[in-house]
């Protein structure tokens, strides 16, 4: 962790929450229903797709499942009456996963047959690492039921090449694969930057070679050279994946590689929780307060 890093997650806590609000702007569409609709429009003018995600996680009792479970069936009917081209994303723990798993089900298995209505995709984001065999099950269950769902891969877990070769490529998932976003002990998850990197190009050559639909969730550059490398090798054409990028980072990148041809889907968060979401992003990942504060004083190049 750099100094800069340190300092900027040290003073987290004293920042008023109105400030965070107005540093958090750039990277949540907004509180209402109606700000994640505008964000969608606009970057669906932009030739670019989008997954919306109902701002909160990690629920300590199930009637507080119930609020965002009916915001998610009111994005549903918003994304059909508004003609967007999005799709959702939901964290199992904001469903209840960490209560009780059935449950949990349920309550995707409910907001799936709204979707089906409409024939739209849902992907179980992933969280740290007590849910992740929780979330690959609670997975195949839905894709059982119904076969638009996917679910994340995470190139920081040791585990992740035995989850893509041992279950996820036998069911044909469709996947997203990210670095990962939380801190996990080096037992279980890659601590080095490079490893991680050299991993996610393992993965994702491993996906795209199985004939998987693969979400290429990154901003980093090289990966973004990796993932042309091996699209062109494979002769892949456009629809056999995708590039996902989160709301406000690295825009001038996003719309090189729309330029260049290819898929892109961005992720679009929105609602009340956005002060929690916003805070532990920041102290998880201490390198994203670095990005955050440099973006802010213009330091960043991309
Ligand atoms: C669409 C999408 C969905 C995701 N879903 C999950 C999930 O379900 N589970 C999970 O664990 N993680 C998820 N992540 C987060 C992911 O795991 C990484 O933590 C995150 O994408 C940063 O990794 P990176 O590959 O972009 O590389 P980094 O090396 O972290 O970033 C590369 C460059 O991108 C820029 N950058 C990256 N993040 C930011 C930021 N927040 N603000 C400003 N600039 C930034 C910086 O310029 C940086 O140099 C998701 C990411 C995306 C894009």
């Amino acid at each position: 962790m750099s100094i800069l890093d340190k300092a900027v997650v040290a003073s987290i806590p004293l920042i008023p929450k109105r400030l965070v609000r107005f540093f958090a702007d750039p990277y949540i569409a907004g509180e209402r229903l109606s700000d994640a609709v505008d964000t969608v429009k606009l970057l669906n003018r932009q030739g670019i797709m989008a997954t919306v995600d109902v701002l909160g996680e990690s629920v300590t009792r199930p009637e507080e499942t119930s609020a965002p479970f009916k915001r998610y069936l009111q994005v549903i009917k918003a994304i059909d009456e508004e003609k967007l081209d999005a799709n959702i994303s939901i964290k199992p723990t904001q469903m209840g996963l960490g209560l009780d798993p059935e449950f949990c089900f349920e309550n995707y298995r409910k907001i799936i047959s709204q979707l089906e209505k409409y024939d739209n995709f849902v992907r179980v984001d992933m969280e740290d690492s007590p849910y992740t065999t929780l979330t690959l099950d609670l997975h195949d269950k839905l894709k059982s039921t119904y076969a638009k769902v996917g679910v994340v891969i995470q190139a920081y877990m040791r585990r992740s090449m035995r989850d893509l070769e041992e279950r996820l490529i036998l069911a044909k998932a469709n996947i997203r694969l990210c670095k990962g976003i939380y801190v996990e002990p080096q037992e279980i998850a890659y601590k080095d930057y490079g490893v991680v990197r050299r991993n996610y190009v393992r993965l994702l050559e491993k996906a795209l070679k199985a004939g998987m639909y693969v979400g290429i969730a990154t901003h980093d550059e090289m990966l973004i050279w990796e993932a042309y490398r091996i699209i062109e090798e494979l002769q892949l054409s456009p629809e056999q994946y995708e590039f996902q990028m989160l709301l406000g980072v690295t825009e001038k990148l996003r719309t090189q590689i729309v330029k260049d041809g290819h898929r892109m889907r961005v992720y679009v968060p929105f609602g009340k929780d956005w002060y929690a979401y916003s805070t532990r992003r920041l102290k998880e990942n201490p390198q994203v307060a670095g990005y955050v504060f440099k973006d802010i004083f213009n330091l960043n190049q991309s």
